[in-house]
């Protein structure tokens, strides 16, 4: 039982969102898709089961999980694994990637300096 609402909280703090195979669109729980009546907040599992791609025009089958933004990306039980990268959020990968691309980049000025 404590086992299920552990798993449960992590999808209940930030719902999933979807990405679609065909033209790359997401669906944004948070957001809803305003063309169609989906109110923001409304789950991807809980929509009509006539919604379709506002860009393409695909069927939900052919839309992908791809976690929620706000949550730690990476599936929940490889979190433990892989030096941690796995418990970043998008975000703090982002912040990682362009710290290192500026320290690159201040690397490359000192050896200007340098002439
Ligand atoms: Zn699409």
């Amino acid at each position: 039982m404590s086992e299920q609402a552990k798993e449960q909280t992590l999808a209940e703090t930030a719902p999933s969102r979807y990405e679609c195979r065909s033209c790359g669109y997401v669906y944004e729980p948070t957001k809803g898709d305003s063309n169609r009546d989906v109110p923001p907040g409304t789950p991807f599992e809980e929509l009509p089961n006539d919604w379709r791609c506002p860009v393409c025009g695909a069927r939900t089958s052919q839309f992908e999980n791809i976690g929620s933004s706000g949550a730690p990306s990476g599936f929940q039980e490889n979190l433990n694994y892989g030096l941690g990268v796995n418990r970043l959020t998008p975000g703090q990968k982002n912040l990682l990637i362009f710290g290192a691309l500026a320290l690159g980049f201040l690397f490359f000025l000192s050896l200007y300096g340098l002439r």
